[in-house]
């Protein structure tokens, strides 16, 4: 459906590619066996799963045997930390503030409920977690089972963790690692036969697949038991019915975003880099948060302008004029409150934020048209 809206909030999520649209469709209208059945109507429905999981499998070169279908994000990442807890005999695990609230709020659970030590990181300017602070605390207490849990890349500032860095002094200290990879699935590249990483997630819902599936990483020496028990699918990792569709649909949509890797990344770099050129110009106090070269996903651009009313106000105003943006992040309830991850960058308390994201659709006028608008918003002061 094409409308004259601008949307510029790719970050929370994607619209479906036709490509797979038509996948789904096909495997939604053909095949309805239950994958655990043993006849023939079953064998097909199996079939396309252990399909769609070889070609995960493959751009992500990993193992069949260390890919599991979850719901979402969300519930990978749950399964994994509390499986790192009571099976891994994991006591501290060490994060960022920063981190999505799905691993935030499961580590302050996991702190009440089975008694774990959280560690905070301080972060840089940029939001980076400080490079000093996690060798310190990979050195520290030796003896205590340990895990970091960093995500990759920011969903509300773009900015990147080092995995490859992280993953080797994780390795050299023994210490697990969990990095949520959601905001980075379809965009980078993660060879995982060769990235220390022992624990990632992904979401078809930020690559152009459909909402409600995704899938978790699990490096295959690791046992762990699972969030949901019943009928054992997904190797007794994740009991329920598997989503076919879904599966086949976040395969497709995979697929596709390996392949167009290179021309989408480049067209990302070209919108966020002239927006942002664009806007610095409007104003000298205009400022980036965690904009640092090479570091920051192509396809997040987080703005502080000058404030003389509330966020609310400024990403009302953009709707009105047609654009959907952000404020934060608008993953949880679609209310806009204050950011917990913007509350720990040095930004001026008189600066209001909101975050632009892009994908291969957003088009050169659709930035020139935002840039106009951004414009007379300004100089209207109505931010
Ligand atoms: N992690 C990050 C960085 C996200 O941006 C999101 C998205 O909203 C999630 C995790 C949760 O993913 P899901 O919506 O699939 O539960």
């Amino acid at each position: 459906m094409k409308t004259d809206r601008i949307y510029l909030d790719y970050a929370a999520t994607t619209p479906l590619d036709p490509e797979v649209l038509a996948v789904m469709c096909e495997v939604g209208t053909t095949i309805f066996g239950n994958p655990s059945s043993i006849h023939a109507e079953g064998r097909v429905a199996r079939t396309i799963i252990e399909e769609s999981r070889k070609s995960i499998c493959k751009v992500l070169n990993a193992s069949l045997n260390e890919l599991f279908f979850t719901s979402c994000g969300t519930e990978a990442h749950n399964t994994i930390l509390t499986g790192a807890v009571r099976d891994l005999g994991v006591r501290r695990i060490i994060s960022s503030p920063l981190e999505h609230h799905c691993i935030l709020h499961t580590l302050e659970y996991l702190r009440s409920h089975d008694r774990i030590e959280v560690v905070y990181l301080p972060v840089n300017a940029f939001g980076q977690p400080s490079q000093e602070a996690i060798q310190a605390e990979l050195a520290r207490d030796p003896e205590i089972k340990k895990m970091v849990s960093l995500m990759h890349v920011n969903n509300e500032i773009g900015v990147q963790i080092d995995l490859l860095e992280i993953g080797r002094l994780c390795r050299d200290h023994q210490v697990l690692f969990h990095s949520d990879t959601v905001q980075g699935i379809g965009f980078d590249r993660y060879d995982l036969q060769h990235l220390p990483v022992d624990f990632m997630a992904g979401s078809a819902h930020k690559f152009f697949g459909p909402k409600g599936i995704g899938f978790m990483f699990i490096r295959n020496d690791h046992r762990l038991h699972p969030l949901l028990y019943g009928g054992s699918q997904e190797r007794n990792m994740r009991s329920g019915t598997e989503n076919i569709m879904g599966i086949a649909g976040m395969a497709k949509a995979l697929e596709l975003a390996h392949s167009n890797q290179d021309s989408r990344i480049a067209h990302l770099q070209a919108i966020r880099s002239r927006l942002k050129g664009e806007l610095l110009a409007l104003d000298p106090d205009i400022s980036i948060n965690g904009d640092l070269p090479g570091q920051t996903s192509p396809k997040i651009l987080s703005v502080n302008v000058p404030r003389d009313a509330r966020t609310e106000l400024l990403l009302m105003n953009l709707d009105i004029a047609g654009v959907s943006a952000s404020g934060g992040s608008a993953c949880s309830s679609g209310v806009e409150s204050a950011s917990h991850v913007l509350a720990h960058l040095p930004i001026d308390p008189d600066q209001t934020t909101v975050r632009f994201s892009f994908s291969h659709h957003t088009t050169d006028q659709e930035i020139d048209r935002v840039i106009d608008i951004m414009d007379s918003l300004m100089r209207r002061k109505v931010v």
